[in-house]
């Protein structure tokens, strides 16, 4: 467990002999790497892939929380994986309803009931494809909590808002409107995740300096909303294009706490390689 946590922040103050505190600063918070399988694999495919991803686990010495994320119906079969090895498994989406007549939806009592950890909200696809709103959300956090299970929240910017410099007021929107109704013990569960959408399938990633820019920015609105212990203790993501090529420049930035990985998170080397690369 303390292997997966970064020094970075934990003040500890502690008295010399001659009883003059001495400060030290260290940070610590947990590393990810979060595996989104979006709408791809069969049964056996799925089965196969945790398979081999538990196995590899096995010999490797990481520094960082792994959690996979396939679709709903394999859930239950990773989810019987988690519970005899180190992986964590995580839903794509649920319902901002906690039961009833919503053909199709799954809920989050639903993944409770199955041991779910976490759940990917508001990836770019939902907020695209299904118009999610703000909204719909932050009901969907606040049920997720209620349930016991850490949102993945995503925010981002599209193209043209990066060109037109507005990405900054963008990503400050979608943390005020989705997460900051929340206090700040229930904001402790909360894992974000940068995802510009311009990086999201397209093999253009953003820089280590456009990534940690970012990063540093949604820091600073958690210090400004939180304070200082919480903003150093929430892991941020980054998400887009990420593979074992760039994954390690991207993590060694200061404010990246791991990755959410797509299409390199679908074959077991390069997801593991991708989380072998903290220093
Ligand atoms: C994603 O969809 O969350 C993602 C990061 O995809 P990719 O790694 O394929 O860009």
């Amino acid at each position: 467990m303390f292997s997966l946590l970064r020094f970075k922040s934990l003040s500890l103050k502690i008295k010399s002999v001659l009883l003059r505190p001495i400060n030290y600063t260290i940070i610590m918070r947990k590393n990810i790497v979060a595996g989104n399988w979006k709408m791809n694999k069969t049964f056996s495919e799925a089965e196969e892939l945790t398979d081999q991803i538990v196995l590899e686990m096995e010999d490797k010495d990481l520094k960082c929380e792994l959690v996979v994320c396939p679709p709903s119906p394999f859930l239950e079969m990773a989810s019987d994986y988690a519970e005899e090895s180190r992986l964590k498994v995580g839903a794509q989406n649920i319902s901002e309803h906690e039961s009833g007549a919503y053909t199709g939806e799954i809920s989050a009592p639903m993944l409770d009931s199955i041991d779910i950890e976490y759940c990917i909200i508001g990836h770019s696809e939902r907020r695209k494809y299904f118009n999610e709103t703000d909204q719909q959300l932050a009901t969907k956090v606040d049920l997720l909590l209620d349930y016991g299970i850490k949102p993945i929240f995503c925010v981002g910017e599209v193209l043209e808002e990066r060109e037109s410099n507005t990405h900054f007021d963008v990503v400050k929107k979608q943390l005020g409107n989705g997460l900051f109704h929340l206090n700040s013990d229930e904001f402790s569960n909360v894992v974000i995740a940068y995802e510009p959408v311009w990086a999201i399938g397209t093999g253009k990633t953003a820089s280590p300096e456009q990534a940690q820019e970012m990063h540093a920015f949604i820091r600073k609105l958690i210090l400004e909303k939180y304070g200082k212990e919480t903003a150093d203790e929430v892991s941020i993501l980054y998400g887009g294009s990420c593979n074992p090529g760039n994954a390690k420049v991207l993590f060694s930035q200061a404010d990246v706490d791991g990755g959410l990985i797509g299409g390199a998170s679908l074959k077991a080397n390069d997801f593991l390689a991708i989380a072998s690369s903290f220093e």
